[in-house]
């Protein structure tokens, strides 16, 4: 084949190949424009209750965010339930920050809401005769005093520890006034209290006075927190006696969600 065929028919390919790209282009055009005066827009149409909407499927599925499967963490809890006797707070339920209980009297040297303060006073007694001399460690705890001992605490271990064994403020059983924190000449704040005689004696007992031993041995992970043989929680005598013949936590003798902060 000769030079000038071969140019001449690479011309005529490109004049049959625009050609078929005009003809196409043209279509493609005119059917754009037919559309819509050919067809009604829908909205305008009255609305027909016999079809069903149907949902349109999403332009990017992967962008749609997944249903939630877990509740968020913590339930805040409200004013009202904070002023229950029985009020469950654990790390998933946080009282409010500006919550201080009513009626706060003094025992022992420490603060408590007075119904908690009168059963700590019988329950001092009655170990006194059976020749146990209890001590109070502490009892309500503010918001802001919680945030600096949680914080200190947090400086001197790190956080992951420190919420072993402190609450974070608004999660601290201490603020409902309703906590109560005992020792013994042998032993305090630790869990050799637990082997004392003064926290046998509160172990087997407490829960005739209207307490509970909130953390016990062999419940970390349903409560959250270490073992504290100490820490007694007031709930009336009924409830206390429900509660420690149950076996139970307190969340789980109400069924509340506990363990850690997630
Ligand atoms: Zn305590």
């Amino acid at each position: 084949m000769s030079r000038k065929k071969f140019v001449i028919l690479v011309l005529i390919a490109l004049v049959i190949i625009s050609g078929l790209t005009a003809w196409w282009l043209y279509k493609s055009h005119q059917s754009t424009n037919t559309a819509p005066t050919s067809t009604p827009i829908t909205a305008t149409k009255p609305a027909d209750s016999s079809v069903k909407p149907s949902t349109p499927a999403p332009a990017n599925p992967a962008a749609v965010p997944p249903a939630p499967t877990t509740s968020s963490w913590p339930v805040n809890l409200s004013m009202a339930e904070a002023v229950s006797t029985t009020v469950v707070v654990n790390k998933k339920h946080k009282l409010p920050d500006s919550y201080v209980p009513a009626g706060l009297t003094t025992y022992g040297g420490v603060s408590l809401r007075s119904e908690a303060a009168s059963a700590m006073t019988n329950l001092v007694n009655a170990a006194n005769v059976s020749g146990i001399t209890l001590k109070m460690i502490s009892g309500y705890w503010s918001f802001a005093s919680q945030t600096t001992i949680y914080n200190n605490y947090v400086a001197q271990d790190g956080q992951a520890a420190a919420d072993t064994y402190s609450a974070r403020p608004g999660f601290s059983e201490h603020q409902t006034g309703l906590a109560a924190d005992v020792g013994s000449s042998a032993c305090d704040l630790d869990t050799c209290f637990g082997d004392t005689a003064a926290g046998q004696w509160v172990a087997a007992n407490a829960q005739n006075y209207g307490f509970i031993v909130r953390y016990p041995k062999g419940k970390e992970a349903d409560t959250g927190y270490q073992y504290e043989p100490w820490h007694l929680r007031y709930l009336g005598v009924d409830t206390a006696k429900s509660v420690y013949a149950s076996g139970k936590t307190l969340d789980q003798y109400y069924n509340v969600a506990a363990g850690g902060y997630q």
